[in-house]
């Protein structure tokens, strides 16, 4: 089988996305699972641009991806300056990154218009830059910027841009469509172009999806000759987004017969996608060709009877080759195997008995009313404990209460008061904070800090809401994720809350976040921890 080699580029330009935004560890934490997945390659952004892909870039040097390369982003060295001389390339060669991907222009109109040099320079530009970086001892991706635009002014000169990459050592030279601009069958007529202009040279193919062709212009690529294809997950990137790389991998290894990522791999695709949305805290597509948890729901008598008979009849792939599932068939006996093998994931002992369907079906209302257990592993393990009858309160809440007030000056300050039960002794105690969940965090450590000494071992993290059903004005369902970790180490747990009233959400999983804290520190600090 011909290998497709895969580069994810979610934290370089997937990061373009209007909207997203995402802490050094949540791109930590994206980068594991990404490498976890078998990407062969990770863009982690420029080196030395704005200080936080600094500080993420450098952070990843620490971190264990296995087999997946780390790849440095950068442009061809400036104008009249020799690459040696030149920092940014400088910077490039003496970075920890393995690969270094350098991006050079192409098309006319960029070359006269916004760089300001001749053709010449410009070919001389993309040469020495590869060179300088081969000479440094690093694997080198040349991606052609605006090539398809390019091509279609001046195939030529686009084809020499590529060659003179080509020629300096380049391990792969990629076409881009920078602009997003391009059909399916432009992309390929140009890449068989190319690979008979440059039979040796191995080619990687870049995509955007503003015509709504991303996907399909890897593809056709891929079938003229490219060999690694660049995007991000669930496609996201500037404007209309990247290449949706949760799409290509299984056309191509289910599809087109391509060695991508290994079989067992390609069945964790649905919870990579989830992952990333859950981690940048997207509405993950309910619609998404393969991931959606809709590309498999059945409806309707026809199809049921279709399905019944044969699988094929209704389906173009088995859903749990991409980790997906049918969900017409979903009964109260499916999923079972998944909650039993998710526990014991988790260090829980449970058995295959009469619990199992109870979990199931608390699950799914839960669900139902807008739960995601994908990234609230702790709230997940209070779950089954409390399912199982084996949970341990913490406390017994009496009642809580917010007071928030604004002043004239502008000045605003929330109060909390929390009464509850420990061990049969009532407890009263105040929290002032910046905010709700802060007040309340406070005032439930006042109450229980000398009781739960353990509390001071756990800290909250991170913090995020969202609107579940929007129509419905300040009506609205509101779902709160809580990450917490350790004062000390480097694990994190998340935990939900969902309530018409972002409050009481906040408090649901504020406390399972605590709760779940203290099991942890209790039973010796990550022995059965669902942390990540
Ligand atoms: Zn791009």
């Amino acid at each position: 089988m011909e290998h497709v080699l895969l580069y994810d580029t979610t934290l370089r330009d997937g990061l373009q996305r209007e909207g997203m935004s995402l802490s050094v560890d949540e791109q930590i934490a994206i980068a594991k699972e990404i490498a976890a997945f078998g990407m062969h390659y990770l863009e982690a952004g420029f080196p030395m641009s704005n200080p936080k892909h600094a500080e993420m870039f450098e952070a990843l040097r620490d971190v264990d991806l296995g087999d997946t390369r780390i790849a440095a982003f950068g442009m061809t060295r400036r104008k009249g300056v020799a690459a040696a001389a030149d920092p940014a390339m400088v910077g490039l060669a003496e970075c920890f990154a393995p690969v270094i991907t350098i991006v050079g222009k192409t098309w006319d109109l960029h070359i006269e218009k916004v760089i300001k040099v001749d053709r010449g320079e410009n070919l001389a530009m993309i040469a020495e830059s590869v060179a300088y970086l081969k000479g440094r001892g690093k694997e080198v991706i040349y991606d052609a910027e605006h090539f398809f635009d390019a091509y279609a002014a001046h195939p030529d000169y686009a084809v020499e841009c590529l060659r003179a990459a080509h020629e300096a050592g380049a391990d792969w030279v990629t076409l881009c469509d920078t602009n997003g601009a391009t059909l399916p069958h432009q992309v390929a007529a140009a890449t068989r172009h190319v690979r008979e202009a440059l039979p040796d040279a191995n080619i990687g193919i870049h995509t955007h999806n503003d015509a709504e062709c991303g996907v399909a212009n890897s593809l056709a690529s891929v079938t003229e000759g490219a060999r690694m294809v660049q995007g991000t997950v669930n496609g996201y990137g500037e404007r209309c987004g990247n290449a949706n790389l949760v799409s290509i991998v299984p056309s191509l290894s289910l599809k087109l017969g391509f060695a991508t990522v290994p079989e067992e791999n390609l069945a964790h695709l649905t919870a990579l996608s989830h992952f990333v949305a859950e981690t940048a805290n997207l509405q993950p597509d309910n619609w998404a060709a393969y991931v959606g948890r809709n590309a498999f729901a059945h409806k309707g008598g026809m199809h049921v009877a279709g399905m019944l008979a044969d699988e094929r009849t209704f389906e173009h792939i088995n859903p749990a080759a991409v980790g997906n599932e049918r969900r017409v068939l979903v009964s109260e006996l499916s999923g079972r195997g998944t909650i039993v093998a998710k526990a014991r994931e988790m260090g829980l002992e449970i058995e295959d008995g009469p619990e199992v369907p109870r979990i199931l079906t608390r699950l799914k209302e839960l669900e139902h009313e807008g739960y995601h257990f994908e990234v609230a592993d702790a709230s997940f393990e209070l779950l089954i404990e409390r399912e199982l009858g084996r949970f341990e309160p913490l406390f017994a809440l009496e009642s809580f209460r917010v007071v928030t007030e604004k002043r004239a000056d502008g000045q605003v300050e929330t109060e909390a008061t929390v009464k509850l039960t420990h061990d049969g002794e009532r407890l009263v105690a105040i929290g002032e904070g910046n905010g709700p969940v802060n007040a309340l965090d406070q005032a439930l450590r006042a109450a229980l800090e000398v009781r739960v000494p353990e509390l001071a071992d756990v800290q909250l993290v991170n913090f995020k809401v969202r609107i579940l059903d929007e129509g419905k004005g300040t009506g609205a369902t509101t779902r709160v994720l809580i990450d917490s970790g350790a004062a000390q180490g480097a694990e994190t747990w998340g935990a939900i809350g969902v309530s018409q009233n972002v409050i009481e959400a906040s408090w649901d999983a504020l406390v399972d976040s605590l709760v779940y804290g203290v099991a942890r520190v209790r039973r010796g600090a990550g022995v059965g921890a669902a942390g990540r």
